[in-house]
């Protein structure tokens, strides 16, 4: 008999989808449940009924799947972020390594399983990096936290699990200032209001940190007293910028910065090497995954020396800055501005003479560079989750490398572009999953391609 709505189905779940929800199988159809575990046998109360599959809620547990454990967040239900706090970090890693591997056998036609995910020790307050949402509530209360789920509205937080706990007091303070000052917070609805963000960035090695506001308006009043707040609250806040961002996006950043206390930017170590992140320069934001990340990449890509490695979407350098010892020349290509500017940084303050940068769109540079002549041993890609564009994907293939790293937060895209190098001579040697994203739905993975004899 077929699922009705307001149904109550007893279910077993099996797996675990890449959205976070788990599914069963109700006769023919494919039910969705959040916030279930693989094993546990439920009964389900149906919301929704569509051709091919349903969507339920957890009514009883009937019998607990061995991976749940009890959520430490008190937010957790609510909020967007996490989808596995109710699961072992242990059964999280399992079901991210399945969804890799199945993503790359059936979208990329790959015929090989993942090798063993990476991780790092202790997933918690790993984040350096927040973008905090302010707005007053139906009944005038100032709140800073997180969109509840599949709203705009926001969950007054200053305690989020996955941040670094650094991040707690200063969210306060900024709060305290807009409480006590003429300082109003911005209106998704009516586009009117001033605060829209606070954007914080922390260094996990120096301890750095970056205070941004994102602002719809060209100044904040009384900004002296939110510096003297921020500096009495943490003397490691370097800078203090105010992000202006007027329009009616949900794009959390603006183009233009004014710096209004300390530096433009913040340094990072990373693997024994510094870098300066300006605020609109992409950073990873899971610092000690990401040196697992770019250790690993810098094995798939086995420079030897006197090789070039051309990086591209190579953000402030980091990726292409940490092989560059290993290579002859590096060569990053990035299209933010702000983020080149911060790779020739980072290449001089390390003393690195061998790299050099070009701000441009992958493709536009990847074909300039090819009619140079620049024939890389070494292609690293890393681009953003949509993955590379497929005359990207060709040109790099018509320059010949030995070996392609392809560094993704998006196995689908990853998948699909890989099964499209494979037609233009490039295999799947290797891949791995590394969780630098504990506790949510996503996951990073990084492949080795080499191209085929003959
Ligand atoms: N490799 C870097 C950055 C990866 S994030 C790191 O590990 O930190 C992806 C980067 O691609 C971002 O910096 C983004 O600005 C850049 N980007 C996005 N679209 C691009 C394009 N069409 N051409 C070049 N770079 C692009």
């Amino acid at each position: 008999m077929a699922i009705r709505k307001n149904d109550e189905i007893r279910l077993t779940i099996t797996t675990l989808t890449s959205l976070g929800s788990g599914l069963g199988r109700y006769e023919d159809m494919a039910v969705f449940v959040e916030n279930t575990a693989v094993g546990d046998e439920i009964i389900a109360h149906i919301i929704k009924v569509k051709k091919n599959y349903a969507v339920g809620k957890i009514k009883k547990i009937v019998k607990a799947s061995k991976d749940r454990t009890e959520s430490d967040c008190e937010v957790s239900q609510r909020c967007g972020g996490c989808a596995y706090r109710h699961i072992s970090y242990e059964a999280e890693l399992r079901e991210k390594k399945q969804s890799v591997t199945d993503a790359m056998q059936r979208i990329g036609g790959i015929d090989r399983e993942a090798e063993a995910i990476l991780h790092i020790a202790e997933p918690s307050h790993y984040r350096n990096k927040a973008q905090v949402p302010v707005s007053l509530s139906e009944d005038g209360k100032l709140c800073a936290g997180f969109y509840s789920k599949r709203t705009h509205r926001v969950t007054d937080c200053d305690d989020c699990k996955l941040q670094m706990k650094e991040f707690s007091p200063i969210i306060k303070a900024v709060k305290s200032f807009i409480a006590e000052n003429p300082v109003t917070v911005y209106d998704e609805k009516t586009g009117k209001g001033l605060v829209r963000h606070i954007y914080l960035r922390r260094g996990a090695k120096t301890g750095e940190i970056m205070v941004c506001l994102v602002i719809n308006g060209d100044d904040l009043p009384k900004k002296e007293r939110l510096i003297k707040a921020l500096t009495g609250t943490d003397e490691n806040i370097k800078s203090i910028v105010l992000n202006i961002n007027k329009e009616d996006t949900n794009v959390v950043l603006g183009k233009r910065c004014i710096t209004i206390y300390g530096s433009d930017y913040i340094e990072d170590e990373l693997l024994s090497l510094r870098f300066r992140i300006s605020p609109l320069s992409f950073y990873q934001v899971n610092p000690e995954g990401t040196e697992i990340l770019y250790s690993k990449a810098r094995a798939y890509a086995a420079l030897v020396p006197g090789e070039t490695l051309l990086d591209l979407y190579c953000g402030a350098g980091t990726i292409g800055l940490t092989m560059a010892e290993d290579a002859g020349q590096v060569i990053g290509v990035e299209i933010i501005p702000e983020a080149i500017e911060n790779a020739k940084q980072n290449a001089e303050i390390n003393g690195i003479k061998n790299a050099r940068f070009i701000c441009d769109d992958a493709s536009g540079a990847a074909k300039t560079l090819y009619d140079e002549g620049i024939r890389p041993n070494v292609v690293i890609l890393d681009p953003p989750r949509k993955g590379c564009s497929e005359d990207v994907l060709r040109t790099v293939a018509d320059m010949g490398p030995d070996r392609i790293v392809y560094v993704s937060c998006d196995s689908a895209t990853l998948a699909r572009d890989c099964r499209i190098f494979d037609s233009l001579g490039y295999e799947v040697k290797e891949y791995t999953a590394v969780d630098m994203f504990p506790r949510t739905t996503h996951c990073e993975c990084v492949a080795k391609l080499i191209r085929k004899e003959n």
